[in-house]
């Protein structure tokens, strides 16, 4: 058992170092793509994982899910800014470019301060795209439910701690809790366990299985619907589990209303 629990994290860690480093590049990652690239090229080189139950790695992708903090339950998506990926194009540009000067040259200073703006111009992108998402967010809907990431806990774990602030989540949250704070909406944060993929929104049933390559969720209650929607919505109606900042009842349809 404490194999297992020691595996999952390592996937979920590598899964956040996978997602951020694809992010970077200009890709769009998605739990289900890391997990195919992990099965075939990365599983191979680690054979003690073949000895344990292979639903372990699989289910860590799944937890990998934190990444919809951009599925809204009403189906609003955010994506990736082009200005972002574009300067983060540009670093890995700045930093090769480096690499290539002689060193104690006139050069290499000028290239080094060259990428230390480009790192300082893609910091600002970042913080200023998750500003734009947790205004929005705190301004528009009068509550909001995400997913406990259990950022403590995983601050012990220093490689782990970098991928998350690498990705922003912890600032996403710290800027949600004193927007929602600002304007008057409810935060809930919701278990990050609590397992919002299998369950259905409309019934309330919890699948035993649901394979990743399900895109769609279908339920026997006659609901259908994209599983990240779904999960989204299920997140909105069920604000149970630890709930830090909630104060009142849960989301009622996440649908929001504006509050303009
Ligand atoms: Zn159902």
């Amino acid at each position: 058992m404490a194999r297992h629990a020691g595996y999952s994290r390592w996937v979920f860690n590598w899964g956040l170092k996978a997602w951020s480093v694809t992010y970077k590049e200009g890709l769009k990652p998605t739990a289900n793509k890391l997990k195919k690239f992990y099965t075939n090229y990365v599983k191979p080189h680690y054979s003690w994982q073949s000895q344990l139950s292979s639903r372990v790695y699989q289910y860590a992708f799944v937890d990998l899910g934190i990444k919809t903090l951009a599925t809204l339950s009403n189906g609003e998506v955010f994506p990736n800014l082009k200005p972002y990926r574009k300067a983060a194009k540009k670093l890995s540009r700045l930093h090769r470019n480096l690499s290539r000067k002689v060193k104690g040259s006139k050069n290499r200073t000028k290239a080094r301060i060259s990428l230390a703006s480009q790192h300082l111009k893609v910091a600002n992108l970042r913080r200023d795209y998750l500003h734009k998402i947790t205004s929005y967010l705190a301004k528009n809907f009068s509550s909001i439910v995400i997913e406990d990431l259990n950022v403590k806990g995983m601050l012990a774990n220093r490689k782990l701690a970098k991928a998350i602030s690498e990705l922003g989540f912890y600032e996403f949250r710290r800027q949600l809790e004193y927007k929602c704070e600002l304007y008057g909406s409810k935060l809930t944060i919701v278990d990050r366990w609590f397992p919002s993929s299998k369950t259905c929104s409309r019934c309330g049933l919890i699948k035993k299985e649901l394979s990743l390559s399900e895109r769609i969720y279908r339920c026997e209650c006659g609901l259908e619907m994209d599983r990240d929607l779904n999960a989204a919505k299920v997140l909105a109606n069920q604000a149970v589990g630890y709930t830090v900042l909630a104060c009142g009842q849960s989301a009622a349809d996440g649908s929001g209303r504006s509050r303009k």
